[in-house]
């Protein structure tokens, strides 16, 4: 492309909230064959909400809640957050102090201290989180780190958890003292604009591909939602660049979009990195293209910005 050319479709894309660092991605952006879509805050909202909680041993659910949000407290995870607010709530709603004098203090409920003291917290990625409280291991995440630390996942459980992951929920998995205590289902709402930009880069003979840390069975529910066949589940944060490497190695020009720090290794391995403006400092600075709107459908715009302006002047 000539340098008027790039520097139109550079202030184009500006224009339309699509920030372009240089000619040579703009350049691979109209050969792009593989578009690599990061699942969890790409797809999805990236605001995953508990919409389940069971305990399968005599345990209070109260009090199961408390011990999970003790457990995850020091976790920054995504999943981590949801699970803790929703136990914040469980608790809040619990306390009859709150709302019987009808007086807002809501704040003190909040802050009351009902966590409890956990040590030696690990986080595992792309397994969940470790960690002692009262002396005892405590164990949150995915059937992994359960079956890695010789926690039996007795069939019932395991039941539950396979219906939680057919409706496209994320089952997380918690033991007590090596024991397996309880599951919680996590969902993560699609974004609006997900199925019908995956159905536009089909049209636009671009082959949308999923990636993420997340087990298979969510994995694909999710995908099936909004018309994605080819999905690589539980690649652990190292692996997401290696699905890009694999597909690159007939010559194919793969491009990946993402949004967190997992994904930077990625989105630079790619020939096109874009990255979710709303996105981790990380992510944006490995990418070639960042969307600032925070809306998929500037993918397209990307693509198509590349392909009509290059066109135009060859
Ligand atoms: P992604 O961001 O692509 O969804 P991650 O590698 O962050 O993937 O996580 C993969 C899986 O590991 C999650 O789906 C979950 O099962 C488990 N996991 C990771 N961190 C946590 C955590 N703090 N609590 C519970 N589960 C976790
Ligand atoms: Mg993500």
């Amino acid at each position: 492309a000539t340098p008027t050319a790039v520097m139109v479709a550079t202030g184009v894309g500006a224009n339309n909230g699509v920030l372009i660092k240089g000619g040579d991605a703009l350049e691979r952006a109209q050969k792009i064959k593989y578009i690599i879509f990061d699942k969890t805050g790409t797809l999805t909202q990236g605001k995953a909400t508990v919409t389940t909680a069971k305990v399968f041993t005599g345990m209070d659910r109260g009090e199961f809640l408390r011990w999970v949000a003790s457990a995850e407290a020091s976790s920054e995870h995504p999943l981590a957050k949801a699970i803790v607010e929703y136990a914040r709530h469980f608790h809040f709603f619990d306390e009859p102090s709150a709302t019987e004098d009808g007086q807002n203090n809501s704040k003190e409920s909040i802050t009351s201290g009902w966590l409890l003291d956990a040590s030696a917290f690990t986080a595992l990625p792309g397994r969940g989180i470790k960690c002692f409280i009262d002396g005892k291991p405590v164990l949150v995440g995915n059937r992994k780190l359960m079956t890695e630390n010789g926690i039996t996942i007795p069939t019932h459980v395991e039941t539950f958890v396979v219906e939680l992951e057919e409706s496209a929920n994320t089952g997380i998995l918690v033991a007590f003292d090596d024991n397996l205590i309880g599951v919680l289902g996590v969902a993560d709402p699609l974004k609006r604009e997900t199925a019908i930009v995956i159905e536009g880069l089909h049209k636009m003979g671009v082959k949308p591909v999923m990636v993420t840390g997340d087990n298979g069975r969510t994995a694909r529910a999710v995908a099936q939602e909004v018309g994605i066949q080819d999905v690589r589940a539980e690649v652990l944060p190292a692996g997401k660049a290696e699905v890009i490497r694999s597909l690159q190695k007939d010559g194919s020009v793969v491009a990946m979009v993402g949004d967190g720090i997992n994904d930077s290794p990625a989105l630079a391995a790619a020939d096109v990195g874009m990255a979710i403006g709303a996105g981790t400092d990380i992510a944006i600075e490995a990418a070639d293209y960042v969307l600032m709107r925070n809306n998929l459908e500037d993918v397209i715009t990307a693509i198509d910005l590349s392909r009509k302006t290059l066109s135009r002047i060859r």
